[in-house]
């Protein structure tokens, strides 16, 4: 009885390309133990978001080991680019949860992005969280946890 409630359960899920979350760790790699961040591209797939893009970009931050800004230049660039889906930072000392300021800083771009990754950049193994961005009332963004799958 326990296993089959379990399988009703919606775990809403993320596809993502091999290809970029190989692209994603390798740019989290190089900007260890400093935070990375980039831009995730795709769009609507047959059974929900899909990522396929990833555009790394510099983290402009005055403290770039505790925190992230993305690059104002690069997120303009593609801010209203039809395939902009969202956007991955890495956390090099903590795990891939979203801190307090991930979630003050996500109220000023929530309306702009569908899919939010964070990757735990920590000792050579990267482990990714994949969310979706909630409107839970008027002007407030939430994030809602995915299982993130890989594809070819
Ligand atoms: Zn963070």
């Amino acid at each position: 009885m326990d296993s089959e409630q379990s399988q009703h359960e919606t775990v809403p899920s993320i596809l993502a390309s091999e290809i970029t979350i190989q692209e994603i760790e390798k740019h989290m790699a190089l900007c260890h133990p400093q935070e990375g961040c980039g831009i995730l591209f795709g769009g609507m797939g047959q059974s929900g978001w899909r990522i396929d893009g990833f555009e790394p970009c510099r983290n402009m931050s005055r403290e770039p080991g505790r925190s992230f800004q993305l690059d104002p230049a690069v997120w303009i660039k593609h801010s209203f680019s039809p395939r902009l889906l969202g956007i991955v930072h890495s956390h090099p000392v903590s795990a891939a949860a979203p801190s307090p300021e991930d979630m003050k800083q996500l109220q000023s771009f929530g309306a702009m992005i569908r899919v939010y990754v964070i990757v735990s950049s920590q000792k050579n193994s990267s482990n990714l969280s994949a969310y979706t961005v909630e409107l839970v009332e008027q002007g407030v963004y939430a994030l809602r946890k995915c299982a993130l799958l890989r594809m070819a």
